[in-house]
């Protein structure tokens, strides 16, 4: 896969998480729930953890997953 901002070919990877995993319109703590109408939580699990596939770019840091691809835990 190419990277979508810079080009160069991604590095297929997982994206891993603790408590909490989320995008967020603005940054803010990651301990605190969303708070805007655009932030959205990945994955909210207390005593677990997330774990998907996607791919990361080596050359600007991109990364791109998706969120609906969550793997069943190891
Ligand atoms: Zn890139």
């Amino acid at each position: 896969m190419r990277c979508p901002q810079c080009g160069e070919e991604m590095q297929p990877g997982f994206l891993q998480a603790g408590n909490l995993l989320a995008f967020n319109r603005n940054r803010h703590k990651i301990s605190l729930n969303p708070r805007d109408e655009g932030d959205v939580v990945i994955a909210r699990k207390a005593f677990g953890s997330a774990d998907f596939p996607g791919f990361i770019c080596r050359g600007c840091g991109l990364v791109v997953f998706n969120c609906r691809d969550v793997l069943t835990r190891l």
